[in-house]
């Protein structure tokens, strides 16, 4: 009977132990999993200009990130100002002279493009090439031009001469010298098809940014909604005057400080007004626009920054789905109403105002 007992408590005491141990190993691989859930695999690149980040809230293979770069390259191939041999570089080389068939990508691109032209009424116009590249802020050639060089290249703008054919993917620019620039929602596009990658991948849990075209995907690994920092135009990327909750969304922000040249003491901005030839000169120092779509927060954030507060707020309001914030000049910051309880300022220098 004892040396039964005895038996018993020795059986006990294993099957403590086989517990113990069974769940303290249990724990830890949980722990580890949980822990490499919340940490996003990364991957940062350079393309057309700016810096790429993606983090991925989820197990991945790096088979994933090599995909999203050939995405990226082959965008740029079609897309590029500085490849003598993109598709918007044969339409430019043929203005005024012929059309030019090309990849129903491109053609979506231009075609939004002339979409956001019309829409700001010639303010946004994706035909302003010759203007960006007369002033070509953001290159070292970058330079104020002259009255008479302003004149005489504002007149080769008019998104109406960008004649698309839907049958045939066929772009013809309807006048001598004239040339496309995407610059505006290129970026935006190029978000749009990362996304459409990694829904297909079943990947719902992302965060991209595009040189500052940032694409939150679904909501963040614990459910809550992300959390976005909203860009102080005076400061240096990566500083936030404010942050707003989104989930599966799209936050673009267009701005004074993204790209500038400085001369006798003014600054020059890189988003230029069709129809001066100068920068665009407003009371914005940026907006930011929230969209389903990154190309349309682009198109957008270019337009209504051309737009100013009162007619651009307007023209949001009509576009469902669709936020703006933005910040002006002196330090103030609108929203529309789709954002009033969401959007928090963390800096105190700038001051939340209504619209009376
Ligand atoms: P960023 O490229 O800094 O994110 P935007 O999306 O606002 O900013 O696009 C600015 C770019 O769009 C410029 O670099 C230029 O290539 C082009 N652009 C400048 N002014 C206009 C305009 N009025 N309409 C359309 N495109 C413009
Ligand atoms: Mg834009």
């Amino acid at each position: 009977m004892l040396k039964h007992s005895k038996k018993i408590i020795f059986l006990l005491f294993i099957i403590f132990f086989v517990v113990i141990f069974k769940f303290s190993v249990l724990d830890s691989s949980q722990e580890e999993a949980k822990e490499s859930l919340n940490l996003p695999i990364s991957k940062t690149d350079f393309f057309m200009g700016t810096v790429i980040d993606i983090n991925i809230y989820e197990q991945v293979s790096d088979d994933v990130f090599e995909d999203v770069f050939d995405i990226l390259n082959s965008i740029e191939s079609n897309m590029s100002l500085n490849l003598d041999d993109s598709e918007i570089s044969k339409i430019n080389a043929n203005s005024g002279s012929a059309e030019v068939k090309v990849s129903p990508e491109t053609f979506y691109v231009i075609n939004r493009g002339k979409y956001y032209s019309s829409l700001s009424q010639g303010l946004f116009d994706i035909s302003i090439g010759p203007l960006v590249k007369l002033w070509s802020i953001g290159s070292e050639n970058a330079r104020v031009p002259t009255q008479d060089e302003i004149d005489a290249t504002i007149k080769k703008i008019n998104y109406k001469n960008v004649l698309l054919d839907e049958s045939t993917f066929s772009v013809e620019l309807n006048d001598y010298n004239m040339m496309l620039d995407l610059g505006a929602i290129a970026k935006g596009y190029a978000a749009d098809e990362i996304v459409k990658y990694l829904k297909s991948k079943n990947i719902n849990s992302a965060i991209i940014s595009l040189g500052g075209n940032i694409c939150a995907m679904g909501v963040k690994p614990d459910s809550t909604p992300w959390r976005i920092g909203i860009q102080n135009p005076f400061s240096d990327r990566g500083a936030h005057l404010g942050v707003i909750k989104v989930e599966n969304k799209s936050v673009v922000t267009s701005g004074i400080y993204e790209r500038y040249i400085e001369q006798d003491g003014v600054r020059y901005h890189h988003i230029l007004n069709p129809f001066t030839g100068y920068p665009m000169e407003n009371s914005l120092a940026s907006v930011s626009i929230i969209a389903d779509n990154s190309i349309d927060a682009d198109g957008l954030s270019t337009s209504v920054f051309s737009m100013d507060v009162e007619e651009g707020s307007k023209l949001i309001e009509t576009l469902e789905g669709v936020d703006a914030i933005f910040v002006t000049r002196n330090n103030e910051i609108y929203i529309t109403s789709g954002l009033e309880g969401n959007f928090k300022i963390t800096d105190e220098n700038f001051e939340l105002k209504h619209k009376n």
